[in-house]
């Protein structure tokens, strides 16, 4: 089962597992895109679960995308 999120738990998990800190106030599903500020002083934007299981923690700058080929 998965777990549901809260906005507040969210933002203690990004806080405690990335050096990006998140912006959005408002969670409303795993599909919404939220705003982080990366520790660059970037802004990107992703879903939770792609930070979360994806690892996907910094901008794309700091950390580009890997292509899929
Ligand atoms: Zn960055």
């Amino acid at each position: 089962m998965n777990k549901r999120w809260t906005i507040g738990e969210i933002k203690e998990f990004v806080e405690n597992n990335s050096e990006s800190q998140l912006l959005t106030t408002e969670y409303q599903g795993f599909s919404q895109k939220l705003q982080f500020k990366c520790s660059c002083g970037s802004n990107f934007e992703k879903t939770f679960t792609k930070f979360k299981n994806n690892n996907q923690r910094k901008c794309d700058l700091c950390e580009p995308p890997k292509e899929s080929r």
